[in-house]
């Protein structure tokens, strides 16, 4: 088994509830959405050197391993199979087999995290699977991908039930926090909730502002510490 791997790397977790824990990322090649590109405003993807499916070095399970390994030392770290993305196409059998490898093995010799952390943009079918956590995305109307989202995802969180799983908004106006609400008013999430604003569009000051008002259920604003502390660098 092989895929399109455009990074394996070292460094702490960016965002959401595991922010600050050391984690090894994967980065997979390909993603077919185009987040926040419409006609008079650009794509605000942090990662669009990693969009084509043919932009990563074509690995195989055992390799992909290995470097994990390598970089993990048999220490515990966290390991996140983000993009791109991770469920997309071919991508989705090798993420499945790299997350249910690194289980069974931390299980086995009773390591932390054993479970992988993927994140996922909102359009692919997430699973059932105790070897998977999820950091979902559901894109917003600013994103310009709305109608590429599964709404079944809701149910199989609600169904997972999973305390580490979460849901990300990245917000690009108001419109879209109103939205935002709106969706967890009408899918009763129950799920983490994170907010992140657009850079350069929504300043986090008035995202908070928005959030101390209505007041979604286990939200929380989420900044990228990793741009904080590198700026836009890549393999950080
Ligand atoms: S889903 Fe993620 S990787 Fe794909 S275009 Fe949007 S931000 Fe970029």
């Amino acid at each position: 088994m092989f895929g399109k791997i455009h990074e394996i790397y070292s460094s702490i977790s960016g965002e959401g509830i595991s922010q600050g824990i050391p984690t090894v990322f994967v980065r997979f090649a390909g993603c077919s959405l185009r987040c926040g590109k419409t006609e008079t405003k650009s794509l605000w993807c942090d990662t669009p050197y990693a969009l084509g499916p043919n932009q990563g070095e074509t690995k195989t399970l055992p390799a992909i391993l290995d470097e994990i390994k390598a970089l993990d030392k048999d220490h515990g770290f966290q390991i996140l199979l983000t993009g791109g993305e991770p469920l997309e196409g071919e991508n989705r059998t090798l993420s499945i087999s790299i997350a249910e490898s690194i289980y069974s093995f931390r299980k086995e010799h009773n390591q932390p995290y054993p479970a992988s952390r993927v994140e996922t943009n909102g359009s692919e079918k997430i699973t059932m699977d105790p070897f998977f956590i999820f950091t979902m995305d559901y894109k917003l109307p600013g994103s310009g991908m709305e109608n590429r989202m599964d709404l079944e995802n809701f149910q199989i969180l609600e169904k997972r039930h999973n305390s580490l799983d979460e849901i990300k908004f990245v917000v690009r106006d108001r419109i879209d926090f109103e939205r935002s609400v709106e969706v967890i008013r009408e899918q009763k999430i129950q799920t983490n909730i994170l907010y992140s604003p657009v850079h350069g569009e929504v300043d986090a000051k008035e995202l908070v502002e928005w959030i101390k008002i209505d007041n979604p259920p286990k939200s929380r604003l989420s900044l990228q510490i990793h741009k904080v502390l590198w700026g836009n660098q890549k393999g950080v």
